[in-house]
């Protein structure tokens, strides 16, 4: 069973900590980390970018077929590109987060970046971690583990890694992109029916990776 490809699928509201424990947990199995929000985020950015105006939705849609967008890893670390140029850092703002959050509920945004996050999972063990991995784009992933933690710890989370933002403001975005995310008609925030549950509220980002692993090395035994 050497070459056995497996796909692991994490999904999880903003903030659970999806991305630093999927990263880890990744490193230490030997699997390709992929993180989807960064390509919705790239979509998001083109938007911003082309001044698109993100609640119209057939604007949007009309401007799919310009945007380009490719990703490759450098020393295990994903990177996204936006017509050749390499956009992992501007995709990080506040403001990327919430159109991120708009542009994602289209539906011609998701098709378009379904095959291309299938494409990646086809060629190599990968843990993805999203909104719809385990429910949409990867519904026969070996492991699907959805991660969450109340919305104030979410929100404290988040505010620690920011500087000179009132908490308040933090905690209203995460709820209005859970809100979002979770009540949208195409793919929403929800966990698959067979999904481990994992509440990362009370558990420190080591004890989170290591449960992640250990849910990982259980189902498949590596
Ligand atoms: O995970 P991240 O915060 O980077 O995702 C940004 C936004 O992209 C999310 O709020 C969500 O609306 C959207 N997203 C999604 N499906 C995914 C990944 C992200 O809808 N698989």
């Amino acid at each position: 069973m050497t070459n056995q490809i497996y796909s692991v699928a994490i999904d999880g509201p903003a903030g659970a900590g999806k991305s630093t424990i999927a990263r880890q947990a990744a490193k230490a199995l030997g699997f390709v980390y992929v993180d989807t929000g960064a390509i919705y985020r790239t979509i998001a950015y083109a938007a911003i970018l082309s001044k698109v105006d993100v609640k119209d939705a057939q604007m949007v849609e009309a401007l799919l077929p310009q945007v380009q967008i490719t990703m490759d890893w450098l020393d295990g670390v994903q990177q996204m590109y936006l017509a050749q140029e390499n956009v992992t850092g501007e995709i990080r703002t506040s403001e990327v987060s919430s159109t991120a959050s708009i542009v994602a509920a289209i539906p011609a945004v998701r098709q378009f970046l379904l095959d291309m996050q299938r494409d990646v999972a086809r060629k190599r063990s990968v843990i993805m971690d999203g909104r719809d991995i385990g429910t949409v784009v990867l519904p026969d992933a070996a492991v699907k583990i959805y991660l969450f933690a109340s919305v104030e710890v979410r929100a404290k989370r988040r505010w620690l890694e920011m500087q000179h933002v009132p908490f308040e403001t933090v905690l209203m975005d995460v709820a209005a992109r859970d809100e979002r995310d979770m009540n949208r008609e195409i793919a929403p925030l929800k966990p698959a029916q067979d999904a481990v549950m994992l509440d990362t509220s009370k558990l420190d980002l080591q004890q989170s990776i290591d449960a992640v692993v250990e849910i990982i090395r259980k189902k498949i035994a590596l």
